[in-house]
């Protein structure tokens, strides 16, 4: 991407402008992207073809999030949520960490799991013997089962098993998918290998399925901040030139201890944010609610699978017997440094990317080459949110910037129309009342 994914001042273009801006600095002709875009990417005759019983197709907001520098290289993130603030939030906190010279992440083996469950097996111990005696037998069976996937450098990589008690073992596969999410591939491979496996182990066949506690596809991002793009400079002030409005700009006086603009001051603060969550579970919940909120929105624009993601991440979250933030962040000398993990299946090829041309333009939006590449900008775009969620809340809390931007699809719910929708946007955030009534009182004001 030539000119980099930090576009001051997008927020104020419109529509069109901002459409024909991205394809300039993309590489995705215009035309593509208004194609892909119209109808929200999907025609029912498609979504026919999709899911069963279909009546029509259900849009949700398709934005961008700018900033995102991930391992030196500029992404264009696109982002699919309904919430307000999420898209603001991550390209504001992604422009402080770029400050800082962007995200560092890494996949580890990048392994799928499957599951092969044998039961009333009658000597545990002698099973297992037998089941690593057949290994080599096991893998070439599955091997078996994937023929494009092997001869695309992928395929089953080690066989594990476990004794889970009463009579029950359960057999792993670790999978290489390659650029696929491989639910179907894992799948495919479990069910090849399920009879050889139940015959060796002398019990009974169970279910034969991925794991979607994927903790050999793990994701790790890291980030720093200085404490300078941290701080809070004074009321009003601070918004820099390509944030929307609403986001962290305190319009009412700050409270009277004035550390609280400190940059050094909100990166202790964080801290012990973290410490919060990783003290208490109730608190962990919500801070990687808030991560979640940037990880499935690219997750939902890339067409993968936000259940699949969700449920690894939180199985991930309380692997040690409590559940904890999936994301830390700590002081390193002066500076605030951020680190997230998580296990994270996406895919660039298969499921519902071969039949949503959005997905498709979303990821040539994004540049990202292969799966890998993706679940790094995924959750890079995790740790932004986290780290804005985080400062908000340190700081002034989160709903002054919040309900600003929430004020919009409030007034439009009043039914304001075009530039109404700013003006009682705007009146609302500076009355302190963000509400239907107001919208409406506002409203009836301006057409008088
Ligand atoms: P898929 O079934 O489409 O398989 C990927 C296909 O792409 C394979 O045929 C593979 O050979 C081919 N391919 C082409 N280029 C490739 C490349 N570079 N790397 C890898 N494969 C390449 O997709 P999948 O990823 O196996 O399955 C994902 C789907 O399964 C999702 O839609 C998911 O919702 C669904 N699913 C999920 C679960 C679960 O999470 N528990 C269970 C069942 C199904």
């Amino acid at each position: 991407m030539s000119e980099g994914s930090r576009i001051p001042g997008f927020y104020r273009l419109s529509i069109v402008e901002r459409r024909v801006l991205v394809a300039e600095r993309s590489g995705v002709p215009v035309s593509e992207l208004e194609e892909s875009l119209a109808g929200g990417g999907l025609d029912s005759k498609k979504a026919d073809k999709v899911v069963e019983n279909v009546l029509g197709t259900y849009g949700l907001p398709f934005g961008v999030a700018l900033n995102v520098r991930v391992n030196g290289k500029d992404h264009l993130v696109p982002m699919v949520v309904e919430e307000p603030s999420v898209i603001a939030a991550a390209s504001n906190a992604a422009r402080m960490v770029r400050a800082s010279g962007g995200f560092t992440a890494e996949v580890s083996e990048a392994l799928m799991t499957g599951q092969v469950q044998l039961v009333d097996v009658p000597s545990p111990a002698r099973a297992i013997a037998r089941l690593v005696h057949e290994t080599p037998r096991l893998l070439e069976l599955a091997r078996q089962a994937v023929p494009n996937l092997v001869a695309r450098g992928g395929g089953p990589r080690e066989i594990e098993v476990r004794d889970l008690g009463s009579g029950c073992l359960v057999l792993h596969v670790y999978v290489d998918c390659r650029d696929a999410m491989g639910a179907n591939l894992v799948n495919a491979i479990a069910e090849a290998i399920g009879p050889s496996a139940a015959e060796f182990s002398g019990g009974n066949l169970g279910l034969r399925i991925l794991s979607n506690l994927c903790d050999r596809r793990r994701v790790r991002v890291r980030c720093r901040v200085h404490p300078r793009d941290l701080g809070l400079s004074a009321r009003g002030s601070e918004r820099p030139s390509d944030a929307p409005p609403g986001t962290d700009m305190p319009s009412s006086p700050p409270p009277a201890n004035e550390a609280y603009v400190d940059g050094g001051f909100v990166a202790d603060r964080i801290v012990l944010a973290s410490r919060f969550a990783e003290l208490d579970p109730y608190r962990a919940a919500t801070h990687n609610k808030g991560l979640m909120n940037g990880v499935d929105a690219v997750v939902l624009a890339s067409g993968n699978d936000f259940r699949a993601v969700e449920a690894g991440a939180h199985a991930y979250a309380a692997r040690s017997g409590r559940y904890a933030p999936l994301a830390v962040w700590r002081r390193d000398g002066e500076d605030l440094v951020g680190e997230l993990e998580m296990p994270l299946a996406l895919g660039t090829v298969g499921g519902t990317l071969r039949v949503h041309p959005l997905a498709q333009t979303a990821l040539r939006l994004m540049h990202v080459t292969s799966a890998d590449e993706l679940s790094m900008v995924a959750a890079s775009v995790g740790l932004a949110s986290n780290l804005a969620a985080l400062r908000a809340l340190a700081t002034e809390g989160i709903q002054r910037g919040h309900m600003s931007l929430h004020a919009r699809s409030v007034a439009v719910a009043a039914g304001a129309h075009g530039a109404e929708v700013e003006a009682i946007a705007m009146t609302m955030v500076e009355q302190g009342r963000i509400t239907l009534e107001a919208a409406r009182a506002a409203l009836a004001a301006l057409r008088r």
